[in-house]
């Protein structure tokens, strides 16, 4: 028996009451596992197989595991409650889906992934800023660093910042390359902000004092960064959308 940490990301339905989940552990990252019963009415272990779950596993061992137990951590029940929230913490379990590979560890990743969605269930920060956080960080852990610095070829502070969507870098006005975007001072200033932030509490949020349509176009760019150098977030598309309604 083997026991994990773990948050489940997705589910699959196998054979009549049965499932197939996809579990983000800390001790081995992603990881596959089958989930007898749990679509009975009153299986014990229905929990843990919700989204979102964050719960001990206990799981057999053999080229595709079973869970045989589980007790939980945390449900990040509020999460329902909210569809902003919901899509949002949708978003972190389909960028972990999509940027993390089975049976490689992200410890660091994981413990992000736990606060965003604490973050997102049981705080006042809104969830497009807490998104924004937790993505600009979770980039970096897989490989697909964002950097908000000075020009990447002069090193000067570009008082006209342009994004590079496929170096995930910014350049000044003279040095900036085809294909790059000019990006809103604000958005600028806020992603260095966040760089700065180690854990966005109600109190830093507050303190940035920045508006939202700000944060929107922080979340646009990086879906258009994930898109062009290797795969599209859907449920973040859906998530701006949400807001786009919303404004009207
Ligand atoms: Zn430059």
């Amino acid at each position: 028996m083997l026991k994990f940490n773990a948050l489940m990301i997705k589910s699959v339905d196998y054979a009549d009451n049965d499932k197939i989940l996809t579990l983000f552990s800390l001790e081995q990252g992603v990881i596959s596992a089958k989930i007898r019963g749990v679509k009975k009415a009153g299986a014990k272990l229905k929990f843990a197989a919700e989204p979102f779950c964050f719960a001990e596993y206990m799981l057999t061992e053999g080229r595709l595991k079973s869970v045989a137990n589980a007790s939980l951590i945390d449900s990040f029940y509020p999460l329902r409650e909210d569809l902003f929230r919901y899509y949002a913490a949708g978003t972190v379990a389909e960028f972990i889906r999509k940027f993390c590979p089975e049976n490689v560890v992200h410890a660091a990743l994981f413990l992000k992934t736990v606060r965003v969605l604490k973050d997102f269930a049981y705080t006042a920060v809104p969830a497009y800023a807490a998104l924004l956080h937790y993505l600009a960080a979770a980039t970096k852990e897989v490989g697909y660093s964002l950097r908000f610095g000075g020009c990447a070829c002069c090193g000067a502070t570009p008082s006209r910042p342009f994004f590079d969507f496929t170096e995930g870098n910014v350049c000044c006005e003279s040095c900036r390359k085809e294909g790059s975007a000019e990006m809103s001072r604000g958005t600028y200033e806020l992603f260095q902000a966040l760089s700065e932030t180690e854990e966005l509490t109600e109190e830093a949020f507050s303190s940035y004092n920045i508006d939202r349509v700000y944060y929107e176009k922080g979340l646009r760019l990086i879906g258009r960064y994930l898109r062009t150098v290797a795969e599209p977030l859907d449920s973040l598309t859906q998530l701006l959308g949400l807001y786009g309604a919303a404004d009207k």
